[in-house]
C-alpha cells in the first residue's frame, strides 16, 4: 500500500513510501531478497559502489543475529524481543531459536510498516511469532503495545535484541536512554544482544559508513567502546565486543583467525551479548 496521505486510520499501520528508499528495503536488496523497489535497489547499488562485498557484509550481520540467538536460546530463554526485525529472510531468529527450543516464541518489532505486512503474510500460521509495528526511539509504544504484551511475559527472562540498527542508524539521539528502559522491563536473567557498524580504523568501515550516509541518510560506524556503552553496564559474555567470524561465546580455547586476515567484510560488523545480573 503506497502512504499518499489519503489512507484510512485503521489502513496506516500498513502504508509505505515508496518514493524514498528504506532501511529494511535496502537491506533486504543487499540480501538478495524481494522484498524492494527500484529506489531501495538504486540504494543498495550506491553502497555496493563503496563496498562491493555488501552482500557478504549483510550476510555477516546475520550470522551475528544466528550466533547470538542460539547461544541465548541454549542458556534457556524461551521468549525472545527482536527490535528492529527486518523483512523476513533466511534464518530468522524464530527459526534459529526454535531449532533450539520449538517452544521459542518470537516477538518482531519494526517501524517500518512493510515488515509488518510481509512479515504477517508469511508468518500468519505461526502462533509462536508475533509482529508488532513500534519504534525503538519510543520504548513505551513497544512495552506498551497489545501484541507485545500478548506475546512477552515480563515477568520471566527475556532475550533483548537490537540487532544491525541500533546506533547506527540513530545518531544524535540517545540509544542508551531506550536500551535503559527497555532493559528496565526485562527481569534478571534476561540477556541483551547487539550487532553494530564497527569503528576499530579498517578502511572498509569507513567505505560502509560514508556509502550509507550517502545512500539512507544514516548509518554511523562505531568503536568497540561505544558499543559497549549501550550495554548500560551489564557483564558481557566472553568474548565481548568481537567480528561474527571470531564470536564463540562456546568455545574459549577456540583458535581464532586475526583480525588481519578476515576478509573484508568480515570486519564491517561487531555483536555483543550481555546477561541482567
Ligand atoms: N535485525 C535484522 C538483521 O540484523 O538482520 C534487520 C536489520 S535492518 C539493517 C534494520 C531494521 O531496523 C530495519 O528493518 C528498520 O526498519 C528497523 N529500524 C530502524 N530504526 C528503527 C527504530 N527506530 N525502531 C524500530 N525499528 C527500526
Amino acid at each position: 500500500v503506497e502512504n499518499d496521505g489519503n489512507l484510512p486510520e485503521d489502513e496506516q499501520e500498513y502504508a509505505f513510501d515508496i518514493s524514498r528508499p528504506s532501511i529494511a528495503r535496502v537491506y533486504d536488496a543487499t540480501l538478495g531478497g524481494k522484498d524492494n523497489f527500484a529506489v531501495d535497489r538504486e540504494g543498495a547499488a550506491m553502497i555496493a559502489k563503496y563496498v562491493p562485498k555488501i552482500r557478504e557484509a549483510s550476510q555477516d550481520n546475520r550470522l551475528g543475529l544466528a550466533k547470538g540467538v542460539r547461544y541465548v536460546a541454549r542458556q534457556g530463554i524461551d521468549q525472545f524481543l527482536d527490535i528492529g526485525a527486518g523483512l523476513p529472510t533466511m534464518q530468522n531468529t524464530h527459526q534459529v531459536a526454535q531449532a533450539v527450543n520449538p517452544n521459542a516464541k518470537v516477538c518482531y518489532v519494526d517501524n517500518d510498516p512493510i515488515v509488518l505486512s510481509h512479515g504477517r503474510a508469511l508468518l500468519a500460521d505461526d502462533e509462536s511469532t508475533v509482529i508488532a509495528t513500534a519504534d525503538l526511539r519510543d520504548p513505551p509504544s513497544i512495552l506498551g503495545h497489545p501484541d507485545v504484551r500478548k506475546a512477552i511475559d515480563f515477568d520471566r527472562p527475556v532475550g533483548l535484541m537490537v540487532v544491525g540498527l541500533m546506533m547506527h542508524f540513530h545518531p544524535a539521539e540517545n540509544p542508551g536512554q531506550w536500551i535503559g528502559a527497555l532493559l528496565d522491563a526485562c527481569p534478571s536473567g534476561s540477556y541483551l544482544h547487539i550487532t553494530d557498524f564497527a569503528n576499530t580504523g579498517f578502511p572498509e568501515q569507513e567505505a560502509m559508513e560514508k556509502s550509507c550516509i550517502q545512500a539512507l541518510g544514516n548509518g554511523w560506524m562505531r568503536t568497540p567502546e561505544e558499543i559497549e556503552a549501550h550495554f548500560q553496564g551489564l557483564p558481557l559474555v566472553a568474548p565481548g565486543i568481537e567480528y561474527p567470524t571470531r564470536w564463540f561465546p562456546e568455545e574459549p580455547d577456540r583458535e581464532l583467525i586475526p583480525v588481519e586476515d578476515l576478509e573484508e567484510h568480515q570486519r564491517i560488523i561487531m555483536m555483543g551479548v550481555a546477561r541482567k545480573p
